[in-house]
Formats: structure tokens, C-alpha cells, sequence
């Protein structure tokens, strides 16, 4: 299904509406104001491609926000109703999640006008391949000042294709393969980049639910365990969200909602059977054991603890946003609330973890991965053995001690040297506290008069304004 466009306001303007929410708590220089939210730079190409016998001409744009950090990050979409003002308005999200989450990137992204699903594997590679050309001979990608990384649409295949092209555009670039993050492992990805922004929201959630305060506001109680929760979109980050929240935290699934509709099951759905499922048929349509609803945006509107969209911008605006009925919104995808919504869930005292914050993971193990392709070596590569030696000494030194023999699964733990995926989990997972804890602390400052997301747009404000000052504006 293409989403429609139908909304009063743009997506963009929407974003600035937000950050306005920020500005007016800060006071800063209207000047100044302005420099941080506008776009700095917006390349928009378009070029042709034959494809069986027959031309076709795609668009596609690069916007560039914000330059106080370098490499600018931030992912490529490919989908049919991408606009540049869907690409600036993701561009300038970026450069807020960087800031927020301490991540020394500014903010950018990418779009391809394109339905991936409409073409085959070999001709999107030769799209990819041209696209990435138009964006690299305009000094819209490399790793030093543009980075890109899977949104919507694209994933790791493309990242190696576009990894690949740049390299062979710059061979003497010894940090080629920096130009992108989210590459698959055996081509300079880091383990566990796949899984990173699901994994993210996950340790997230694990730390709003830390603060029972916090879990109050929303009218829910108690542990994470059993909140029910209904998601939208089962790509890479709605999946990997679904599965850990439903396998490793017990909260119940009942609805997940897709293109071609809505899938109901108060009892949990199957996470991993219906991505499965998915996989294999294009859609949800026809899984046994639950309920389809071909409406598939009304189940937005479902009773439920949490809400997760994690597909598209704008799905809860001012039309539906009176009738949702979850405890809490936790914005998986970029922009999922609209401006206006966002006020009404405000008066309606749902509570909303904003998408700078929530879905921040992916950014945060991408900068992980740029770190790795810099130093050329993979985390942990030096210190496991050193560390599983001294683990070794620990127990022995123990045991002769106390002249016991310390239980099997213990000395496990303590011989376990950490190996890349430990360290990046173990990175993500304290970023993702800290991230909150400060987010928390600024909110507490200003005696919750605002939300999590104007405490957010705060700190990243306060941040970017200090940088720009700092350098010097001339
Ligand atoms: P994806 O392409 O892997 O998955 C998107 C899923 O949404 C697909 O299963 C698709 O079928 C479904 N979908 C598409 N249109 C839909 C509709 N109208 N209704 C219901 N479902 C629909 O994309 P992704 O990487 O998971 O990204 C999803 C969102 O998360 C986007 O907003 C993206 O910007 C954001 N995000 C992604 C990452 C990342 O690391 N991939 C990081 C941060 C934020």
C-alpha cells in the first residue's frame, strides 16, 4: 500500500514544530535558532537506468543538516513516496539523535524515489550502483564526510553494493568501507548492527521500566512482563524489537499490522513463525491462529500498554490520535506522530518516548561500526584471551582459597572473554541508560512541565548551539 500524503502539515514542518517547543525553553538567538534547523546542503539527482529494454528515469535526493560534527550520518530509504521534504525532515532528525545520544556525527539522509518490491534483485543492484555514483562524485558520500547507512527499504545487501561502488570510485581510500555502516559482517559490518536498533528500544524500555515513577505516569504498573503491546511494521526494526521483547522480556504481542493488513491474537502472536510467515507469502494475510483485519491502520487504535510504530512517519495524526488507546507510544520508526497528534496525546496524558531517543540504537552500533572500520580491527580481537587468562587465575586463585571447587556455570561466566558482539551490546546497552537518565534529569529540571521528546530536543539543542558557538559563526 502507498501511504497517502493528505496531511495539512508537512513532515518537516512538523520536526521544527517540535524543536520551536525546545527553542522556547531555551531563548536562543532567533539567528542562531534558525542555522541549527534548516538544512545545509540538498542534492537532489536524477538519472536513467535501462532496465529490460526500456529506460527508467529515478529521483533521489541527499540532504545534508547539520556539519558541527563530521562524517554527517544517516541512513538511504528506498520508497515509492519519498519527497525531499520527507529527506530533510529525516536529515534534521538525525543530527538531534546524534547529539541526544552523544554520537560525534551531524545529521543527514538519503532517499530514493523507487518500490523496491517492483524490481529484481540484479536491476536494483545496478540502480543502487548508479545511485551511489551520483552521490559520490557530488561529495554526498565517503567516510570522512557523509556516511549512510539501511532505512526503510534497503538493508544490508545495498550497503555492500554501495560500500563496494565507492571503493571502487576512491581505491586508494584506505577507509572505503566507512562510507556506509550496516554492511553485512563478512564485508567490514559489525556484529550485532543488524539487530541494533530493535535491540536498542529493547534496553530502552528495560530502563524506563527501571523508574516506577516514570511507569506511573503512564497508568501502568509492575514489570515488563505481560504489557501487552501491538507494533506496526515487521521489517528490521519491528521485527528484531518484537522478538526480544516478546522472548527475553515476556510482553505479549496481540497485534502487529502490515501492508496488506492487521493480525489479532490477545494470547501473544508468534513472533518469529509470523516474520516467517511474512517472509515467505509478502504479507500477514492467511497465518493461522490469530484474527486478520484488512484495516490494517484501524488496529493503531487497539487497546493496548504500548504502542510501537516501527514503519512510517506520520501514522498517528490529528484524525486518529483521539482514538488511540495505548499507555504509552514508543516511536520505533522516524516521525511516526505528527506535530498535532503529538499535542493531543499530550492532553490525553499518553505518554511518548520520542524516535531520537527510542530508535537511536541503529546510530549508536553504526558509530560503533565507523569506529571498527577506522581501526581496522575487530572489538575484543586483542583482550579476549588475555581476559578469559585471567579469568583462569581469578577461579584458581579462588579455589585454592577456600579449597572449594566454584560451580561449572560460574567459572564459565568468569572465563568469558567478551567477543565483538558483547562489547557492542554491552555499548549499545549503556548508551541507551545514559541517554535516558539525562533525558529524565532535564525533564525533572523544568518540573515535568514538558515531554520526554521537548527534554530530548533540549539536550540535543543545547549541544548543537554550544558547537556552533564554540567554532565560531562567520
Ligand atoms: P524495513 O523496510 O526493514 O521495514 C519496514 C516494515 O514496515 C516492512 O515490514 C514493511 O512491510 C512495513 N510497512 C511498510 N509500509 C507499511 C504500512 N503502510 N503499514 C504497515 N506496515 C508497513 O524498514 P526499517 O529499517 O525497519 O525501518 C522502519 C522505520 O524505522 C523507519 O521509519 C526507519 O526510518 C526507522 N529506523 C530504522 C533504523 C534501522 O536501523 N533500520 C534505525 C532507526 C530508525
Amino acid at each position: 500500500m502507498t501511504p497517502r500524503k493528505n496531511h495539512a502539515v508537512s513532515f518537516s514542518r512538523s520536526v521544527d514544530s517540535m524543536v520551536d517547543q525546545a527553542l522556547a525553553v531555551l531563548k536562543l538567538d532567533p539567528g542562531l535558532a534558525q542555522a541549527i534547523k534548516g538544512c545545509t546542503a540538498v542534492l537532489k539527482v536524477l538519472f536513467p537506468v535501462e532496465i529490460k529494454g526500456k529506460i527508467h528515469v529515478f529521483t533521489g535526493w541527499r540532504a545534508l543538516h547539520s556539519i558541527h560534527r563530521l562524517p554527517a550520518k544517516g541512513g538511504i530509504r528506498y520508497a515509492p513516496s519519498v519527497d525531499q521534504d520527507d529527506i530533510e525532515a529525516l536529515a534534521a532528525l538525525m543530527t538531534y539523535k546524534c547529539a541526544i545520544m552523544d554520537v560525534p556525527f551531524g545529521g543527514s539522509k538519503g532517499g530514493l524515489c523507487i518500490d523496491p518490491l517492483k524490481f529484481e534483485r540484479d536491476d536494483l543492484e545496478r540502480i543502487t550502483r548508479r545511485f551511489t555514483r551520483e552521490l559520490v562524485t557530488r561529495g554526498f558520500l565517503s567516510p570522512a564526510m557523509n556516511v549512510s547507512a539501511p532505512d526503510l527499504g534497503t538493508g544490508q545487501r545495498e550497503m555492500a553494493w554501495m560500500a563496494d561502488t565507492y571503493k571502487h570510485l576512491n581505491p586508494e581510500d584506505i577507509n572505503a568501507i566507512a562510507c556506509v555502516t550496516g554492511k553485512p559482517v563478512h564485508l567490514g559490518g559489525v556484529q550485532g548492527r543488524l539487530e541494533a536498533t530493535g535491540r536498542g528500544l529493547q534496553y530502552a524500555l528495560r530502563e524506563f521500566f527501571r523508574y516506577p515513577e516514570d511507569v506511573a505516569a503512564t497508568g501502568m504498573d509492575g514489570p515488563m512482563e505481560g504489557k501487552r503491546v501491538v507494533i506496526q511494521g515487521l521489517g528490521n526494526v519491528g521485527y528484531h524489537a518484537a522478538k526480544f521483547l516478546s522472548e527475553e522480556d515476556g510482553m505479549k504481542i496481540i497485534a502487529v499490522i502490515e501492508r496488506d493488513g492487521a493480525l489479532i491474537n490477545e494470547k501473544g502472536l508468534p513472533v518469529e513463525a509470523l516474520y516467517q510467515h511474512l517472509n515467505q507469502t509478502g504479507g500477514v494475510r492467511n497465518f493461522p491462529d490469530a484474527r486478520y483485519v484488512a484495516d490494517g491502520p484501524s488496529v493503531l487504535e487497539t487497546a493496548c500498554d504500548i504502542l510501537i510504530p516501527a514503519a512510517l512517519e506520520r501514522v498517528i495524526h490529528k484524525d486518529n490520535a483521539p482514538r488511540i488507546r495505548a499507555k504509552l507510544v514508543a516511536e520505533a520508526a522516524n516521525g511516526p506522530v505528527t506535530f498535532e497528534a503529538d499535542r493531543i496525546l499530550k492532553k490525553r496524558k499518553i505518554i511518548v518516548l520520542p524516535d531520537t531517543f527510542l530508535n537511536a540504537g541503529g546510530v549508536v552500533v553504526s558509530y560503533f561500526e565507523w569506529v571498527r572500520n577506522l581501526s581496522h580491527i575487530r572489538f575484543g580481537r586483542m583482550e579476549r584471551r588475555f581476559e578469559e587468562l585471567r579469568g583462569h587465575s581469578i577461579i584458581r586463585a579462588i579455589e585454592e582459597a577456600t579449597s572449594r571447587k566454584l560451580p561449572q556455570k560460574l567459572c564459565q561466566q568468569i572465563v568469558h572473554g567478551a567477543g565483538e558482539l558483547d562489547l557492542v551490546r554491552s555499548g549499545l546497552d549503556d548508551t541507551m541508560c545514559q541517554a535516558f537518565q539525562k533525558i529524565k534529569e532535564v525533564k525533572e529540571r523544568y518540573q515535568d512541565k514538558h515531554t520526554y521528546r521537548t527534554a530530548s530536543y533540549i539536550i540535543a539543542i543545547e549541544k548543537i548551539a554550544r558547537a556552533y558557538l564554540d567554532a565560531g559563526i562567520y
